[in-house]
């Protein structure tokens, strides 16, 4: 559990791992199928997140990205690069941070987002996805990271 989410008055529970659910996995490196004949994997962890939930970086780094995780829609994700290099990105946030700001471990970055606007049905299990990439943009298990944080 870390402490990436805070649902408005419900601070005890926090980042609820979203885990194995009817829409597939929240685990990271869960199979997703295949593309163009090669298996994929989920690349991150998910965490459940109310529409409208706080959610906060878990490392200090500086926002070096406000990106767009498909070609269309409103879903946003926020880049927060730390001092190794690593990209910590937290998606389906609606950024309260910008470009260049620079952040302390646990500041206020954003809003959860409604997946179904992408995903309908997905209410019930509204999540924000968390990844890590290290400097050479491999994916790290977030798990591993957030135990030394
Ligand atoms: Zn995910």
């Amino acid at each position: 559990m870390i402490n990436i989410i805070k649902p408005t008055g419900q601070e005890k529970e926090l980042a609820l791992f979203r885990g194995n659910d009817s829409f597939g996995s929240g685990s990271y490196k869960a199979p997703r199928g295949t593309r163009n004949g090669k298996p994929r994997y989920h690349n991150g962890m998910d965490y459940l997140a109310p529409v409208g939930s706080a959610v906060f970086c878990i490392k200090a780094g500086m926002v070096t990205k406000i990106g767009l995780p498909y070609s269309e829609g409103s879903l946003r994700y926020v880049q927060v690069t730390d001092d190794n290099g690593y990209k910590l990105r937290y998606f389906y946030v609606q950024p309260t941070v910008k470009v260049g700001d620079k952040l302390e471990a646990d500041s206020f970055i954003g809003i959860a987002q409604n997946l179904d606007l992408k995903y309908e049905g997905m209410s019930k299990y509204n999540h924000i996805h968390f990844e890590i990439m290290d400097f050479t943009s491999r994916y790290v298990n977030p798990a591993f990271y957030i135990k030394d944080k």
